[in-house]
Formats: structure tokens, C-alpha cells, sequence
């Protein structure tokens, strides 16, 4: 049987998106976003509609390889109708003019996507928030190139996902060739000095408010060599350069963003109190964001993986990921079992469990595996799926391949039932 992608009412597997080319205008004050979004695409089936996700913004126009068409707008799908039908494999560009207030959109999850701060914006798309700010077509499973440009008020900075490649007056333009998702792609708009942590292997730029700067140094100084020994353990970092922005705000979770990670005022105090999750956002860049669960029922794969790094950050820094591991399982084993890693439902796919479990999987895989194949393993999912997207059953056959054990009842135990396993 078929199963039914968890949110499978965002997105259209209708149709791939190649690139997205963003020229927004974005009035920090007023809250108000002008954007032109060109969206090239490439059909997968025969089509007579392209469908998007879009939210509450008003569209102006839309232009189908480059003529006026008819549209259909409401309950966040912008239905476009060419008036012909899409042949499989042909390609097309679809224009969307639009206007308005933005404003995140609700869910489970609370409000997720385009944010207004007190001075300023952010974007925190996952899972479905990327609509707020832009017509897409939202699966995480949808990679595509993004150039996103955008102009704001004079004093502000934007910091776009990729790399800047141009800043005239008060324009700023980024490119993020590598294939992205939808809900990773992220604007940051705020008053910030410009802060760098290294250079190499990749530079890792950071945008932060002047009075945080120096607390942010001491907090984040670890940052690069942290990038460093993840590389070892899961391979090369996957994108051309690694930011971080701080906003002025508190956030109850920092966010993971494509080659970018938003924090919160909040997770910087001076004391280093928060370097556990600069370990856990960095990670996702390779276990989330170059490595995408195909669909959110895996989201253990991103979750778990990067709440184990924190454990593995906390070992190369001297303490034991092992005591660490057993803190965790006394905790779970107090918490109810009624939650399947692999499935463990839509409205808990960010549930402490999923982390949790999803890193003790890992640890009690390693401690079956020894550490050598182990982290082979991890190596070879960060490459066979880079810039790509898995799922639990492509990380049980990898984890099969590399281990000289027998390690699918082990795995079973842990991510296929509810009660918790002996560590
Ligand atoms: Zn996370």
C-alpha cells in the first residue's frame, strides 16, 4: 500500500521547479512586500493547471512563458491555467506579480514563514511557511537554484540564503545555486554589523546586532572548529559557505536555513550557554538540508541526526557522549511511549521524543556497528544523498551494507515500535 506523504496537501509532484529568480521590495516599517517571482519549472506529467503554494498576498498578474493567463487564487493554491496542456518533460516559466501585508502562516507548529520583528523580518519556513513570501511549489522533496534579490530601507542588512553576489544602494543580491527546499530558503532583514569566524574551509560570515557583537564572538568562537570536526565525521561541508545570523529578538528555537542559521538574542549570553545548539543547527546542513527527508514522516533523519552531533560536539570537546546518551534514555524512559520514530504522526514530527529517540537510535547503532563502520556509514549517506533527499528505509539498507552485525532487528526495535529499548 501506498502511503500518503505526511502535509500532502502542500506541493504538486506534477512538476519540478528548476529555479526560482526573487526580486522583492520589502518596506520594514509598513510591513509591506512587493515581490516578482519567475519560477522555471519542468512538467513531470501531463498538465492542464500548474498549481502553487501562496499565501495570503495578493497577486497582481501572472504571465506563462511570458503571456497574460488566467489564475485561480484561494485557500493558499494559485492554480494557473495555460490554456493548453503540458506535455511531460517540457519546460515553462511561470511569472507571479504580487503585493502585500506578510504574515506567517498558522499550523500545528505555530506561525511559521515571513515574520516582522520590532525592527525588521525574518523567515523560519519549516514546514510549510515558505508560502507566506513566495509562490513554490512546497515539498521538501522540490530542490531547486534560487537567486533572491531584495531592496529595503537604507540602514538595514539583508542576509539571503547563498552567497551575496552584489549590494548597490540598498539592493541585495543572492545566489544559492545548490538544489534547495522550499521551507530552507530564508531573508533576514535587520539592523546588524557584519562579523566573520573564519575563512576556512569555508567562510563563515555572521550577521549580528552591535550589542551582542561582543558576546557573540566568545560564544560562537568555537563555530569553526566545530565546522571542522563535523566534516570529518560526515564528510565535507556541503555549501560554498557557512552564516549565522543573530536577530534582536528572543526565539524560542534557533532555525536551521540552506548554508544559514537564525538565532535568537537569547542563545547568545557571553557564557557559552547555548553552544550545544550552535552544534545541533550546523549539523543540519548536512542532515536536513543537504540530506532532505523525502517527506516529513523521516524527519528523525534531520532531527535526530543533529541532536546526536551535539552528543559527538560534546566528546571531541572532552566529555562523554555515552553519559550524555544515558541521561537521555532515563529521560525518555519517564516520558509516555506511544510515539513510532518512523512514523510518529504529523503533529509530533517535532516532537522532544523525535530528537531524542532519533539520537539514541544513532548511539545504540554505533555501539552495535563499532565506531569505524559507523561512521563510514554517515560519511556515505551525507554523499550517496547529497543535495538530494532519503528516506528510513534507504538509511536501514545503507546501515545493512556497512555493518558487519546484523543490525535491522536492532534498528526495527528502535524506529518501527513505541516502547523504548534497552540502551
Ligand atoms: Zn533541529
Amino acid at each position: 500500500m501506498r502511503q500518503l506523504p505526511y502535509l500532502d496537501a502542500h506541493g504538486d509532484d506534477g512538476y519540478s521547479v528548476l529555479r526560482y529568480d526573487l526580486h522583492l521590495d520589502y518596506r520594514p516599517g509598513a510591513n509591506r512586500l512587493g515581490g516578482r517571482a519567475v519560477i522555471t519549472a519542468v512538467a513531470r506529467s501531463a498538465l492542464n493547471s500548474v498549481s502553487l503554494d501562496f499565501g495570503p498576498l495578493r497577486v497582481d498578474r501572472i504571465l506563462f512563458d511570458g503571456k497574460v493567463v488566467r489564475y485561480a487564487h484561494r485557500l493558499g493554491k494559485l492554480r494557473v491555467r495555460p490554456g493548453r496542456v503540458l506535455a511531460v518533460g517540457e519546460e515553462f516559466t511561470v511569472e507571479v506579480r504580487y503585493a502585500g501585508v506578510p504574515r506567517p502562516n498558522r499550523g500545528h507548529w505555530g506561525e511559521i514563514g515571513w515574520t516582522q520583528l520590532t525592527d525588521g523580518a525574518l523567515v523560519a519556513s519549516q514546514p510549510t511557511g515558505a508560502s507566506s513570501w513566495f509562490p513554490c511549489n512546497d515539498r521538501p522533496s522540490d530542490k531547486a537554484a534560487y537567486r533572491i534579490s531584495v531592496t529595503t530601507a537604507p540602514s538595514y542588512t539583508v542576509i539571503a540564503s547563498g552567497t551575496l553576489v552584489s549590494h548597490t544602494g540598498t539592493t541585495w543580491v543572492y545566489e544559492q545555486p545548490e538544489p534547495t527546499s522550499p521551507y530552507l530558503v530564508s531573508v533576514q532583514i535587520g539592523r546588524y554589523v557584519s562579523a566573520e569566524l573564519a575563512k576556512a574551509p569555508v567562510r563563515q560570515p555572521a550577521a549580528v546586532p552591535a550589542r551582542l557583537l561582543r558576546a557573540f564572538r566568545h560564544d560562537f568562537a568555537n563555530q569553526p572548529r566545530m565546522l571542522k570536526e563535523f566534516s570529518r565525521l560526515f564528510g565535507p561541508y556541503p555549501f560554498t559557505e557557512y552564516g549565522v545570523v543573530v536577530v534582536d529578538e528572543e526565539l524560542d528555537v534557533p532555525v536551521e536555513a540552506q548554508a544559514m542559521s537564525i538565532f535568537g538574542s537569547n542563545h547568545v549570553d557571553g557564557r557559552r550557554g547555548s553552544e550545544r545548539l550552535v552544534a545541533h543547527e550546523l549539523a543540519h546542513q548536512w542532515f536536513g538540508n543537504s540530506v532532505t527527508a523525502s517527506d516529513w514522516r523521516h524527519i528523525w533523519l534531520h532531527e535526530g541526526f543533529a541532536t546526536y552531533a551535539e552528543w559527538l560536539w560534546a566528546e571531541a570537546d572532552g566529555r562523554s557522549c555515552h553519559a550524555l546518551a544515558l541521561r537521555s534514555h532515563a529521560k525518555l524512559a519517564q516520558l509516555p511511549q506511544d510515539l513510532t520514530l518512523s512514523a510518529p504522526g504529523v503533529r509530533r514530527i517535532f516532537d522532544d521524543r523525535v530528537y531524542e529517540r532519533g539520537a539514541l537510535t544513532l548511539h545504540a547503532l554505533r555501539t552495535a556497528m563499532g565506531d569505524a563502520a559507523f561512521f563510514r556509514l554517515l560519511r556515505e549517506w551525507t554523499t550517496a544523498h547529497r543535495h538530494s533527499t532519503a528516506t528510513t528505509p534507504d538509511f536501514i539498507s545503507l546501515a545493512e551494507a556497512h555493518s558487519a552485525v546484523d543490525v535491522r532487528p536492532l534498528l526495527g526495535a528502535w524506529l518501527d515500535e513505541a516502547p523504548l529499548p534497552p540502551l
